[in-house]
């Protein structure tokens, strides 16, 4: 795939100065608007999960007037609620040595320094609101014995920062934030519209001015107009089909919009999660997470000896090898999720691997167990033993669970300034379905935190600067009308193709395709095939896709035709920025760039940057956004 590099891309938003003061900074040059103004601005909010949700409650609170999406027949029902382990908050409140610059430095360490600073400092300054805010909303977190707030220990950290509700942290927080979305709705600020899917994005006069959405009960096609639009869709691990995240997550809005105009960056930084049910047979369609918080008290192993087929309570200790905490003693199970990842794949490849196929380690609570007792321990994670042993069948207080790396997040998404606002003015991206905060892997426990952060503090006063402008003129009907054509011609095509392959058996091909050539390890030639093979299935599917049924009806699979089909066009460009980036970091691993020891061998050099895509009609062209460090030192990450 031919690609051009264009002018490098600078964030004009972020300030400058000490780093503990650019957030504060911003915050006071940020032009206000009037309380009696707000309610004459509009706000577009697309999505209702942690980042959405939390977004419109409170553009709503603060006056304007808000219009809210979600796919769902519920805003309650996003794909936040499956959140499990926790979310990160530098409260120090165990006194184990925890700051805000702690867990910036972590953040930034733990993404392989390809984040920004300033992003990342702000997030670490927001998450200390984000526990107030949410326990002033009543979310249940768990408590200690004293009634203080209780943490938990989660990857790539050395102190206990992870606030947790057992193991439904997402569901508690979503919601907190629901409930403060529906107050809205019942004050009249906040119009809410379930199952309704945005199919384009309006820009007019270079302004991102509003959405055209089809309602899937009635398919009927929708034009909505605003001052502002926001994404806050979510991410799309789903282009691999099978995934931990829900079978709705799709990528169809962020990708609309960046044929719109919006840069797309990082698409290939993908997170692989070490703890996942393995996959059990061809027919699977979805991937279930076993949380990492499982790993505070869990011992991952495999069998010493190659090909090891006693049942694991018949080998003993000293023909266990328990890898990570002999690989990196100082972090042991609580490594970055890419290195546990990438280790349990290794161990595998040696032949170490236990269960069907060999693509499975040991996550091991006997000893917990006989430390803390079977109660601590089902307290702390009853409802995953419970969700676990419901999947396979095993009970894990009595055997080890089984777990293989799975795609779990996509640190990829539309580009965004400082102020979370994209390339097109007017579109601001938060929550997964932008880049922002966790560059080449994400940290556990920080996706929650970030969404928050994002729609509790930060939109909310950045958006008011680009909306002090407002309002703003007329939306050019040309525009909107050229928008709803777009929608309707690609649902007719869909409509039209009546092949002989149903769309699902197209996104299963294609995340296969992804899984084997993009997946936990890339290299050149497996890229190449990948960008050989992609065009290839996406004419096929053009030509023999059969959608049953009707565009003036609930159909579900149209909504998955139109899915599959931007999922094969994200793939491309994921599979390209793959190839683009040589070296190795994060969740990006290229197998020609390691180190002596196998681990990820970064080129800081040549890719300190951000890469952002442009679609351009004679294909991609890549801008990069230098990254500097002033405050964290690059150095190779080392968790031994
Ligand atoms: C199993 C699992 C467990 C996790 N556990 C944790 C954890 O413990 N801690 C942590 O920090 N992170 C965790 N994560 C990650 C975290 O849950 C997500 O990153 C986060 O919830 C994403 O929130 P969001 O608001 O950005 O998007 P989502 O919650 O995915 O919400 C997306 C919203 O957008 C709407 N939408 C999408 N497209 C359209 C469209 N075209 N039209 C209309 N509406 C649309 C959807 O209806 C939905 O309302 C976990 C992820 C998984 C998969």
């Amino acid at each position: 795939m031919k690609y051009k590099e264009g002018s490098e891309i600078r964030d004009a938003k972020a300030p400058s100065g000490p780093i503990e003061e650019r957030w504060e900074k911003r915050k006071f040059s940020a032009k206000l608007v009037n309380p009696a103004n707000k309610r004459k601005l509009h706000v577009i909010v697309v999505g209702t999960g942690l980042a959405g949700g939390s977004a419109a409650a409170t553009l709503g609170e603060l006056g304007y007037n808000v219009t809210s999406f979600c796919y769902q027949d519920s805003p309650r029902r996003a794909h936040s609620i499956a959140a499990q382990g926790g979310i990160n908050a530098a409260k120090n409140y165990r006194g184990d040595g925890d700051s805000i610059y702690r867990l910036f430095y972590d953040t930034v360490k733990g993404g392989d320094f390809r984040a920004r600073e300033s992003n990342v400092y702000r997030l670490a300054q927001v998450s200390v609101n984000i526990i107030d805010q949410a326990v002033a909303q009543g979310v249940p977190f768990a408590r200690e014995y004293g009634g203080l707030l209780d943490t938990r220990s989660f990857g790539g950290a050395q102190v206990s920062r992870t606030f947790y509700a057992r193991g439904q942290t997402g569901q508690q927080l979503l919601l907190g934030a629901y409930q403060a979305l529906e107050r809205q709705v019942a004050a009249g600020t906040v119009t809410m519209h379930t199952r309704h899917e945005m199919l384009d994005l309006i820009v007019s006069d270079g302004r991102a001015r509003g959405v055209i959405v089809r309602d899937m009960v009635t398919g009927e096609i929708e034009r909505h107009v605003a001052d502002a639009v926001v994404l806050a869709t979510g991410g799309y691990g789903n282009v691999f089909f099978l995934s931990t995240n829900a079978k709705g997550c799709n990528t169809t809005a962020i990708w609309r919009a960046h044929e719109r105009g919006a840069y797309f960056a990082n698409p290939c930084y993908t997170q692989i999660h070490p703890t996942c049910i393995p996959v059990s047979g061809e027919y699977q369609s979805k991937l279930t997470l076993m949380s990492e918080s499982l790993r505070n008290d869990g011992r991952v192993w495999v069998p010493l000896r190659k090909d090891d087929s006693r049942a694991p309570g018949d080998i003993p200790e000293q023909e266990r090898d328990y890898y990570l905490e002999r690989i990196y003693p100082a972090f042991g199970n609580l490594v970055p999720r890419d290195i546990a990842s990438r280790a349990a794949k290794n161990v595998c490849d040696e032949g170490r691997g236990v269960g069907p196929g060999g693509l499975g380690v040991y996550l091991d609570f006997r000893d917990a167990i006989g430390r803390l007792g079977r109660d601590a321990v089902e307290k702390k994670y009853g409802n995953l033993f419970e969700m676990y042993e419901r999947i396979t069948g095993e009970n894990p207080y009595d055997v080890p669970m089984r777990i293989y790396p799975a795609v779990h997040y996509t640190m990829g998404g539309l580009w965004v300034d400082y102020d979370l606002q994209s390339t097109i003015p007017g579109l601001f991206v938060i929550g997964e379905a932008n880049f922002s905060d966790h560059g080449a892997n994400r940290l556990g426990a920080s996706a929650l935190m970030q969404g928050l952060a994002d729609g509790y503090f930060v939109l909310p006063t950045t958006i008011g600067d680009y909306l002090a402008d407002g309002p703003y003129n007329d939306v050019d009907e040309e525009a909107v009308a050229a928008a709803e054509l777009r929608v309707r011609d690609k649902i007719d095509r869909l409509l039209s193709v009546n092949g002989t392959r149903t769309p699902d058996s197209f996104h299963r091909e294609l995340g296969k395709l992804m899984w084997d050539y993009c997946g936990m390890e890339r290299t050149e030639e497996s890229l190449r095939k990948a960008l050989e093979r992609i065009p290839e299935l996406r004419a096929e599917f053009w030509q023999n896709v059969k959608v049953t049924g009707t565009a003036e009806e609930l159909n579900q699979v149209l909504e998955k035709a139109g899915r599959v089909a931007d999922f094969f066009d994200l793939a491309e460009l994921m599979c390209l920025d793959a190839l683009v980036r040589t070296e190795s970091c994060g969740g990006h691993f290229r197998a020609e760039s390691q180190d002596s020891d196998g681990e990820a061998l970064r080129d800081d050099e040549h890719f300190a940057y951000v890469s952002a895509w442009e679609r351009a009609p004679d294909g991609p062209v890549l801008h990069k956004e230098p990254l500097e460090y002033e405050y964290v030192k690059m150095t190779q990450r080392s968790y031994k």
